[in-house]
């Protein structure tokens, strides 16, 4: 039974891009396998439908009021994982459709299914647990870092795609190893997280170090300072305001010290900033943090070309890059494009004198102005 082997080899990609994985697989059959009795073309069209369906219901989830998500959230069992349940779903709908095609009963389909879908819910499980844990880690904020993991993912799931259809043993192999490579991988992270935790005095859940208060029973805890890569120090907080803007220039919830999404605190069910005063106080923090970096963008600037991607890391991982955590995707979008034009120019201006000094530099600051106005606009729209 080859079919089943190609399928249980594209598992782990499926629990990545799913989308590329999906359109990979029909593009190989519609391509190679139309007339062989492999995927013909009511199940092409079967999975294509399926995947788009359930693609536009996680899109559609993610469009929803804050209340009516909550709504659905409260009465329907659609948590946040319903990302997990579409990728699970969609190698199923795979499965599904390459075996039915096969001259097999259908208990041999049923006993396929079963170990498709519970190896692509533990797949699932342990990536989104990786990715979880991961993008707390200040790493996970440097500007090269998302594109690269992207860019590795990409290319491993067009190469792994076709291994799958070409050498269906092998990539079963290799999907063992990656099964275990992986679970290797979240447990080291949950370490090097959990050595800045420690177990709520009142109700035994795992708090941060530097948090003030418990996320789930809000028990106040007597925070520590925020030391080297947002690990916490052995001091004392004495400037409760300043802590919090501390974190909050991290990207972390004020409260409990973990990762906010977008200015919202997923563990704590609060916004971020306290009140618009908080907000005011924390571009102003952020700001100061930007003309205390100014003299490293400047020195940053006589190197050509590296100087930049130094400069940009330097400003991501310090405070002064802590706008772009705040900006929606529209603004995300918006850096970007700023970013390809301004490189175009810098390109230019670099052999030029003085100039070519000042542009990194000033590169920087049009981008920390813009991401600003992107913020200030965000939370207003969440505001209102
Ligand atoms: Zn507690
Ligand atoms: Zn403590
Ligand atoms: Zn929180």
């Amino acid at each position: 039974m080859p079919t089943i082997l190609v399928v249980i080899g594209l598992v782990p990609f499926f629990a990545g891009r799913t989308l590329l994985t999906s359109g990979l697989v029909i593009s190989w059959y519609l391509a190679f396998d139309a007339g062989n009795g492999g995927l013909n073309f009511r199940s092409a069209l079967i999975l294509t439908l399926g995947v788009a369906v359930t693609a536009g219901i996680d899109y559609g989830l993610t469009k929803l009021k804050p209340w009516a998500r909550e709504l659905l959230t409260a009465t329907l069992t659609i948590p946040k994982e319903l990302e997990d349940k579409f990728k699970v779903f969609a190698a199923l709908m795979c499965a599904t459709a390459l075996i039915s095609n096969e001259n097999g009963s259908r208990l041999q389909l049923i006993g396929a299914l079963v170990i498709v879908g519970g190896l692509s819910w533990l797949f699932t499980k342990l990536r989104s647990n990786a990715d979880a844990i991961f993008e707390t880690l200040p790493v996970a904020q440097l500007p090269g870092v998302g594109s690269a993991i992207f860019l590795v993912e990409l290319v491993s799931t067009i190469a792994g795609v076709a291994l799958a259809f070409l050498a269906p043993v092998v990539s079963v192999v290799l999907m063992v190893f990656a099964l275990i490579g992986l679970a290797l991988v979240a447990a080291a992270l949950r370490r090097f997280r959990d050595g800045a935790r420690e177990a709520c005095v009142s109700c035994g859940a795992s708090v941060h170090q530097c948090a003030g208060a418990c996320p789930k029973c809000g028990t106040a805890h007597a925070a520590h300072c925020v030391g080297v890569l947002g690990r916490p120090t052995k001091a004392l907080v004495q400037d409760e305001s300043r802590h919090r803007l501390v974190l909050l220039a991290g990207h972390r919830c004020p409260r409990c010290a973990d990762g906010l999404r977008g200015s919202h605190c997923p563990a704590c069910k609060l916004d971020a900033f306290r009140d618009d005063a908080e907000f005011t106080a924390f571009v102003r923090y952020v700001d100061t943090r930007f003309a205390v970096m100014t003299p490293v963008f400047v020195a940053l600037g006589f190197m050509p070309v590296l100087g930049l991607a130094l400069a940009l890391v330097a400003y991501r991982l310090s405070s002064a890059g802590a706008f772009a955590g705040y900006a929606d995707w529209r603004g995300k979008l918006g850096v970007r494009v700023l970013r390809g034009a301004m490189l175009v120019g810098l390109a230019l201006v670099q052999p030029v004198p003085l100039i070519g000094v000042a542009a990194t530099w000033a590169y920087l600051t049009l981008s920390h102005v813009w991401t600003r106005a992107t913020v200030k606009r965000t939370l207003v729209d969440v505001d209102a």
